[in-house]
């Protein structure tokens, strides 16, 4: 966009979305009816129903141009994948052709799943798929290069059921906590609210480079991040992009981001640069965890999508630059009724916050109980460099409070009563052991991965480029665990006001050492949390297993989230993936190096020998030994590079031949990255030698700071 173009946010908001102001509009009354009834009560869709709802469908995406469409699902690969077919059906005697739509094309796809991951689900089966519309995600249209695709929110299962994507799990997880919270808060006496689902808001970071030099780097292209660079002269170090005014092109390419993502009915909210130079952050207006979820895939394609008409690219990655402050996502988690009530705000009334203490409680069990499995929802290859690496957040889960909360629980803990809040006033909650508190949002902990923000708890583990399905599912689960063991406790009560004292108090105590509010980033916290007994996994390899310990297991079958199977299959596709990726970042790195970076250094020694040659001849006593110098300095790097090239691509080759998934994965973390690390060395050091017209791709100032 060159021109600036005005428009109306709230007349193109949600323009390309099968919304249900346009159901509402243009669908049967009865049939809107009937939907509803399906979408808000889970009764079963009719095929008469799905037909009416399908044509209207297709009429209302052939106005906005559409001419194919697609079941759009989240399959286990972390991207969202189509299938197109088009509306044309077989023409007619006439030679004209009809487009149709059918309620059962809508319900029901087959995509040739075997090219998907399912970690030996579907083998053991039938090689087959099925997609499922989700209903409560709007259907939408999409505009792009391909023209306009009429996109339905499918889950993917197999055969026989199992799921085989990020959708299906999560809406289990959904059911599960809504029935559970519902349990809670009738124990407080709550009788209007039928159903409470999460509400999440995720905080999505990323870079943005100029295409053109995006080109001309392999890595990039083939892994997203930068193999090789040497730091420039400049770094973060002066803080002065954070929040800096945002540059001209960029502030083009946001525009427009906007408008795209806001005719998808995507909330975009608030906009502005990260820490790192080029790094930048978007987060949308928290909505119902699996639309969220939806909304970051297309917040995700949209980014990349529209930064290519800006001659830009978008980088998703978690670390595309060595050195410089990586990406991840904030999921930002609360539980609301379909009344409006968030379970996680402070409330008003003395029953309210002793509900508030009850959820609190509950929620530092479930983390406490199940960390191991919440860092494994955060796991993802490019997630390893931030997790553990001495980058926000480590990779230690604990729980920050903040001060006045922390304040209440350390009462609690400590004399079995809390009756007073740091504030320093006597606050009343009509239960004489229970203090009556405020919203306390100052003091907020960067550091810590997992801090309650005033009315939500906000996730900080997740990685940029990964989807925020897992890390949701996850919450979901084991909170409606805690619900549901509170709740089991609680009904059985004969005092009720006695019975919730005594378990708020016994969940402070037992689950306690969750807590931490100092710096997450110190070398003291690791010491401490290891005595507390807290896990500290340090890499995507490490965390994986968690899936299929005993306990985590129990709490994903107990509420029908996963079956074993479903969790060992994805165990397998998870260190698939981590040995995957580590092989062609290896295998990009050989190529670089074997074909540009080496031939380019001995160019360049080439010019510095002959350089010596001439100035000898045309001056033999003059003083060569800076050249020489820099040429035996060089020749002696090119030796080391050459050597790392030939043991990476030895150790490489290895590695992929070893057979076991969890073997393999490991020998990658292990030994490949360690040969890659030798091969860069080197190589980074001759980048800061070497000429520059010889060097034979941007480097990081290139990238970083011409945009
Ligand atoms: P920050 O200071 O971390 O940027 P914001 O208040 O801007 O925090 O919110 C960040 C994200 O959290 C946004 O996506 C916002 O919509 C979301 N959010 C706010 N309140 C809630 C809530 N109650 N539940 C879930 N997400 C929320
Ligand atoms: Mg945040």
């Amino acid at each position: 966009m060159s021109e600036t173009e005005y428009f109306n946010v709230a007349d193109i908001f949600g323009e390309d979305v099968f919304n249900d102001a346009t159901m509402q509009a243009r669908l049967p009354k009865k049939v809107y009816k009937k939907l509803h009834e399906v979408m808000d009560e889970g009764k079963e869709l009719d095929l008469e129903t799905a037909d009416v709802v399908a044509h209207e469908m297709k009429e209302w995406a052939i106005e906005k141009g559409a001419t194919h469409y697609t079941h759009w699902f989240q399959p286990l690969t972390g991207v969202t994948a189509e299938k197109h077919d088009s509306f044309v059906s077989a023409p007619m005697e006439n030679g004209k052709v009809l487009m149709s739509f059918s309620g059962k094309e809508l319900i029901k796809g087959e995509p040739d799943a075997s090219s998907f991951p399912s970690g030996g689900l579907r083998a053991t089966f039938e090689a087959r798929g099925y997609t499922a519309w989700d209903c409560t995600s709007p259907a939408f249209v999409r505009h792009d290069a391909a023209g306009a695709t009429l996109c339905i929110p499918t889950a993917f299962c197999s055969y026989t059921g199992e799921a085989l994507d990020q959708k299906t799990p999560l809406l289990r997880s959904m059911e599960a906590i809504s029935e559970q919270a519902i349990r809670l808060v009738r124990l407080f006496g709550n009788t209007t609210s039928t159903s409470v689902a999460p509400s999440v808001g995720p905080e999505q970071e990323y870079f943005i480079v100029d295409r053109e030099k995006y080109l001309q780097r392999k890595d990039l292209i083939f892994t997203g991040r930068t193999l090789f660079g040497a730091m420039p002269p400049k770094g973060q170090e002066m803080d002065d992009h954070y929040f800096g005014s945002i540059r001209e092109r960029i502030a083009a390419y946001m525009r427009d981001l906007n408008k795209e993502l806001w005719k998808l009915g995507v909330s975009a909210k608030t906009q502005h640069n990260e820490v790192a130079p080029a790094q930048h952050e978007l987060a949308p207006i928290y909505a119902k965890c699996n639309i969220a979820v939806d909304h970051n895939q297309l917040t995700m394609e949209t980014l990349k999508k529209v930064a290519g008409r800006h001659g830009l690219q978008c980088l998703l990655h978690e670390k595309p630059f060595d050195g410089v402050n990586g990406s991840g996502k904030h999921n930002n988690w609360s539980l609301t009724t379909d009344d409006g009530i968030n379970l996680l705000e402070p409330g008003q009334t003395p029953h309210e916050n002793i509900q508030f203490l009850l959820v609190l409680t509950c929620i530092l069990k479930a983390v406490d109980e199940h960390a191991d499995l919440l860092r494994a929802s955060a796991a993802d290859v490019g997630n390893d460099h931030r997790l553990g690496a001495n980058e926000a957040p480590p990779a230690i889960l604990s729980v920050y409070l903040g001060d006045q909360l922390q304040d209440v629980v350390n009462q609690l803990v400590s004399t079995g009563e809390a009756t007073r809040s740091i504030e320093g006033e006597r606050l009343h909650t009509g239960v004489k052991t229970l203090p009556d508190f405020m919203k306390d949002a100052t003091d907020r902990n960067r550091t810590s991965p997992f801090a309650f923000t005033g009315n939500k708890f906000e996730f900080r583990m997740v990685g940029s480029q990964d989807s925020v399905a897992q890390a949701n599912i996850v919450l979901n689960t084991i909170v409606a665990e805690s619900f549901s063991e509170a709740c089991d406790i609680l009904e059985k009560a004969d005092n009720f006001d006695l019975a919730v004292h005594d378990l708020i108090k016994k969940l402070a105590v037992d689950h306690e050492r969750i807590i931490f509010n100092g710096d997450g980033y110190s070398d003291k916290w690791v010491e401490e949390a290891e005595r507390r007994g807290l896990p500290n996994i340090r890499s995507m390899v490490d965390a994986i297993p968690a899936y299929i310990k005993a306990n985590n297991v129990a709490a994903f079958e107990k509420f029908h989230v996963f079956t074993k199977p479903e969790l060992e299959s994805r165990v397998e596709i998870e260190f698939e993936k981590y040995a995957k990726t580590i092989n062609i970042e290896a295998k990009t790195m050989i190529d670089m190096a074997g074909k540009q970076i080496i031939p380019a250094v001995i160019k360049y020694t080439t010019a510095v020998a002959n350089s010596i040659n001439a100035v000898k001849t045309a001056m033999p006593d003059a003083d060569v030994s800076a050249q020489s110098d820099i040429l035996k300095k060089a020749s002696a790097l090119l030796g080391d590079a050459q050597k790392a090239l030939l043991k990476l691509i030895e150790i490489t080759d290895k590695a992929s031949s070893i057979s076991d998934e969890k073997a393999k994965a490991e020998s990658y973390r292990d030994d490949v990255m360690t040969a890659m690390a030798e091969l860069r060395k080197p190589v980074d050091e001759l980048e800061m030698m070497v000429g520059k017209e010889y060097w034979p791709m941007p480097s990081y100032g290139d990238l970083l700071f011409e945009v």
